[in-house]
């Protein structure tokens, strides 16, 4: 038995009835998920420390505030959004209405990963459910906690639905939910009957790879999808067989150069502030430092400093540093430690999937940590003789989905600016783009392809449709571009 296709049906035909359109029901809905993070708030942030030992203050600034200021200015701007954008017209269509329309593609489907189990889960939602379409939401099965928060809470908000999967194991996490809750499918056997009502639009989906798998073979009209580009390239093999629109927000290896003109303590302040923020679990850090021996030397004590003042002389007892979301990542990250020379922290606990902050140094472009997203707290620095040096190793890589340049030199800033590509840029200042729904989040080439955040994600997830509206009169009008035509070798 196919577990989602009944779950989908009844999507579809919640969509073709109509229910999504108007615009009090999208902001319904958007009302409904802003009551979701507010009533849930110390539920949510208990199922983030749980994932990823997340401190509260970081749930809220980079997880719940943001999408609530999400949420905000879509309910503020929503009517602005839907209105038809006026077209100019031709000789041909002058007495002609022109305009866009924007409506909702119909069924779609948001994939994301663990990191932000709730930023890069919801903040989609709200740009879909703006749109007015229809949402299966397939939250990450390593965020265990949040998975089931989202799973057994979000839908009581929302229009009801949620797609329950035989086999699926017990859900290890010890979060009480509230009451009136439906526990999870927990043994081999069991296969729930879905409480999807009648005219649902929306949906969670639960499972890992194998799972997302099958749900992908279903026709959606447009997929979003966070995650590797190892998965990105199936996501989108996938919908190409239904010839299925995608956005795709990957990761990869963003570099961070670091000029000689520069305060190396401000430098190391901004750098280990983001390359540590979440444990370095987040898409957007700069994953690696490029500069000259001689401001590595200088950057070193400074980066020691900054540390020190962020996590203690023991950071593994801060209540600000996270830990690593597993332990198949915790290996891969402990490994990472044998490349090239620990300079600073390098300590790491199994028991606790714990890696201390970590700067590396006298790393070779060849080792694993130079290949592959870190997506951990290691930062390799790499030496380069200079500006031009530092722009040709970046643009021998793949386009990064951001890229970092510190100098005190604001033509510097601006050289690598011009002289590269990536999804972001940040000039003397790490990723608070995030905080700015003003400014669109996307990869370029390897890192991803489509954009999202504020008016941009409702862009994303509406289809922009061309509207040409002419008088049923004024027929004589539409003579001189019947045939015959008149014999144009001699016009020209
Ligand atoms: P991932 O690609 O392993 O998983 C992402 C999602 O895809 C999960 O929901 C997972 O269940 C699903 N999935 C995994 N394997 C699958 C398969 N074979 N078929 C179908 N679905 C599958 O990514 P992750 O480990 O959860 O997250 C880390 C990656 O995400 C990093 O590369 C990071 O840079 C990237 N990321 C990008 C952004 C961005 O905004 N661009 C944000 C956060 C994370």
């Amino acid at each position: 038995m196919d577990p989602f296709e009944d779950t989908l049906r009844r999507l579809r035909e919640a969509f073709s009835s109509g229910l999504t359109r108007p615009a009090e029901f999208r902001a319904a809905q958007l009302k409904a998920l802003g009551c979701f993070l507010r009533d849930n708030r110390q539920l949510l942030q208990q199922a983030l420390e749980q994932d990823l030992r997340k401190s509260a203050a970081e749930s809220e600034i980079s997880e719940i505030v943001i999408i609530q200021g999400e949420i905000d200015l879509a309910l503020r701007n929503l009517r602005a959004w839907m209105k038809d954008e006026k077209a100019s017209t031709n000789l041909v269509t002058q007495l002609d209405s022109a305009f866009i329309h924007k409506e909702p593609f119909g069924l779609v489907l948001i994939i994301a990963p663990w990191n932000y189990p709730l930023n890069l889960t919801l903040v989609p939602l709200v740009g879909a459910l703006a749109a007015g379409n229809c949402v299966v939401l397939k939250p990450s099965e390593l965020s265990q906690s949040t998975e089931r928060v989202l799973a057994e809470v979000l839908p009581r908000y929302l229009d009801q639905g949620r797609v329950a999967l035989p086999r699926r194991p017990p859900c290890p996490t010890s979060l009480p939910l509230p009451a009136g809750e439906v526990q999870l499918s927990p043994g081999p056997a069991v296969s729930p009957e879905p409480p999807v009502a009648s005219q649902s639009c929306f949906a969670v989906a639960l499972g890992g790879p194998e799972e997302t798998g099958r749900l992908l073979e279903h026709k959606f009209d447009y997929i979003f999808f966070t995650g590797s580009p190892r998965v990105g390239k199936i996501v989108m093999a996938a919908a190409s067989k239904h010839l299925t629109p995608v956005t795709l927000e990957l990761g990869g290896k963003n570099p961070c150069y670091v000029d000689d003109d520069c305060d190396p303590q401000t430098v190391a302040n901004r750098v280990a502030f983001f390359r540590y923020f979440n444990t370095g679990q987040t898409c957007v850090v700069p994953d690696y430092v490029l500069c000259s021996p001689e401001t590595q030397e200088r950057l070193l004590p400074a980066l020691q400093n900054a540390i020190t003042r962020f996590y203690g002389e023991d950071p593994k007892s801060s209540p600000n540093l996270g830990r690593i979301i597993n332990e198949k990542h915790f290996q891969r990250l402990r490994g990472l430690l044998d490349c090239g020379r620990v300079a600073i922290g390098g300590q790491s606990d199994e028991s606790e999937r714990y890696i201390a902050p970590t700067v590396l140094v006298d790393v070779q472009d060849t080792e694993p940590v130079m290949q592959e997203e870190i997506f951990g707290p290691i930062l390799p620095i790499m030496n380069v003789r200079g500006l031009d040096e530092a722009i040709d190793f970046i643009n021998r890589r793949e386009k990064p989905l951001a890229l970092y340049a510190f100098s005190n030199s604001s033509q510097v800033v601006k050289q690598v600016l011009d002289r590269t590509n990536s999804g972001i840029f940040g000039g003397n200042k790490g990723f608070m783009h995030l905080t700015l729904p003003t400014l669109p989040l996307g990869g370029v080439g390897n890192s991803g392809m489509g954009r999202y955040h504020g008016k941009f994600s409702f862009d994303t997830f509406s289809h922009h449709r061309a509207c040409l509206l002419c008088s049923a009169g004024l027929e004589k009008l539409n003579q001189i571009i019947y045939p015959p035509y008149p014999d144009w070798k001699k016009k020209l």
